[in-house]
């Protein structure tokens, strides 16, 4: 090998340049990132909605010895509390929060990693059923940021809940098996598209017209008026046991009818829908996971995966609520916050906490697309392949409605990260004025947490079909494990 010239040695230590990770995955790497990505696959493709993923979540959390905090309300299990004890908070079922009690007091604070477990589709309205033109079809309306267009003409799978007039819950999930038949919105076809095709991207396809065809089959009876739409009642009534006034209160979500695949002829990538943000909550997941076995921790570990983020974190199963707080609170009232100054279980307790502890918020962020290369400040774009992605801000404009971490913070994750050799990467949300965006970092940082966002790079977000890196979904959870271990 030539001997490197000062200046080449100096560029070496002076500069930030990051290699794929790739380079240096070792043979024993590349297996458990394999494997770490068949389970992420099969997680995912059993957890198409909020209910599913976080019914999958509560259903390990069980079998790995966590405690409801409900059945805390009984004295003699909560005298059992003790470093190392594990506790669950079940969110109406679409949200969960859940910690592994650590060595120090909660007063030092509490490491925290959060995520959310919706992801944008297509919702049935509260009356949808209606029939024209020989079909049955579904009335919806979009949840969260897509470009409607991109949710024509694909398979798609109804999941949900719905109530019998007796008030049972049902649940629903059509379209997943090879067998099932499944649903699709259809689009004008090219020789009749000239109108459309001089239209606005935001306007050819309204979300109006996101309508799903449901069937086509009449019901043999002269002396009905909607035979199409009857055929249709007539089945669900036959499988579920509902009947169409039903819908008001159902929660019915259209999804992708398409399973996760790798992509390209490496497989070093991931097509799938909901990465954003169930690859972060996949990540998180297992990251707190880990410390519910063995010794407790140093620090109590928390992991949160909420729902409703896609639409502004509102609502009561979403992070704008106060679940968290009272969670925190919980734990504050049940082991002796050690701020005893405060009479046990003050409300200043879990504030105190709560300002020392600190959060990876756990969420997507936009990869560098070659295709659309002009968005981007390539300085400070994220990467497919080049690790986990510390967003030090978010924000649109001039920052507006963002969350800022602290260079205090900021610096403390990147050393974290570094010492437990964990690539991570820069990442911003494109140009400055070209758009933005959010997480639920702002909401956790109003708090008085330290919050910094931080996940895995996504293609094509929001599509039906989105895509990241096997190696960056390892990294990323190699990443929370140390923020949740060190920090
Ligand atoms: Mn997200
Ligand atoms: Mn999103």
């Amino acid at each position: 090998m030539e001997e490197k010239t000062a200046g080449q040695l100096l560029a070496e230590n002076l500069s930030f340049e990051l290699k794929t990770c790739w380079e240096h995955i070792t043979r024993e790497d590349a297996t458990k990132i394999e494997q770490f990505a068949d389970n992420y696959k099969k997680f995912i493709d059993k957890g198409k909605t909020e209910r599913e993923f976080t019914a999958q979540c509560l259903e390990i959390l069980e079998r790995k010895g966590f405690i409801d905090i409900e059945n805390l309300l009984l004295e003699e299990k909560r005298k059992e509390m003790a470093p190392g004890s594990k506790i669950y908070l079940n969110i109406k079922g679409k949200s969960v929060i859940f910690a592994v009690l650590g060595k120090k007091p909660l007063s030092a604070g509490v490491n925290i990693v959060g995520a959310h477990v919706d992801s944008p589709r297509i919702d049935l309205k509260t009356n949808p059923l209606y029939e024209d033109g020989g079909f049955a079809l579904f009335d919806t309306h979009y949840y969260g940021g897509i470009k409607h267009y991109q949710w024509t003409t694909i398979p798609l799978a109804m999941h949900g809940v719905i109530f019998t007039k007796d008030g049972e819950k049902r649940d629903i999930c059509i379209g997943e098996n090879e067998d099932d038949p499944v649903f699709v919105i259809t689009d004008l076809l090219p020789h009749l598209a000239q109108d459309q095709m001089q239209k606005k991207a935001s306007e050819f396809f309204r979300g109006e017209d996101l309508d799903v065809l449901a069937g086509s089959k009449p019901y043999l009876d002269e002396n009905v008026k909607e035979k199409v739409k009857l055929t249709i009642l007539s089945i669900l009534n036959e499988r579920y046991g509902v009947t169409e006034e039903a819908f008001a209160s159902a929660e019915i979500e259209f999804v992708p009818a398409v399973k996760a695949r790798d992509i390209g002829l490496d497989r070093s990538l991931i097509g799938a829908y909901g990465h954003d943000d169930r690859s972060c909550a996949f990540t998180a997941f297992w990251a707190a996971l880990d410390f519910a076995e063995g010794d407790a921790p140093e620090k109590t570990v928390v992991c949160y995966l909420s729902d409703k983020e896609e639409i502004g974190s509102m609502g009561n199963t979403g992070a704008e609520s106060r679940q968290f707080e009272n969670f925190i609170a919980f734990l504050c009232a049940q082991f002796a916050c050690a701020t005893s100054v405060y009479a046990p279980s003050s409300d200043i307790d879990t504030r105190v906490v709560l300002s020392k502890s600190a959060m990876l918020s756990a969420d997507v962020n936009a990869a560098f697309d070659p295709s659309f290369a002009d968005v981007w400040d390539k300085k400070t774009a994220s990467y497919c392949g080049k690790g986990i992605v510390l967003s030090k801000y978010t924000g649109r404009g001039g920052k507006y409605g963002g969350s800022d971490a602290s260079a205090e913070f900021c610096w403390k994750v990147q050393n974290i990260l570094s010492k437990n050799g964990v690539q991570w990467q820069f990442g911003n949300l494109g140009k400055v004025d070209k758009g933005g965006g959010g997480t639920i970092a702002y909401r956790i940082a109003n708090l008085g947490v330290d919050v910094l966002d931080c996940g895995i790079p996504v293609l094509s977000m929001h599509a039906p079909f989105e895509i990241i890196s096997k190696v960056d979904l390892w990294t990323t959870y190699r990443g929370y494990l140390a923020f949740l271990k060190d920090c």
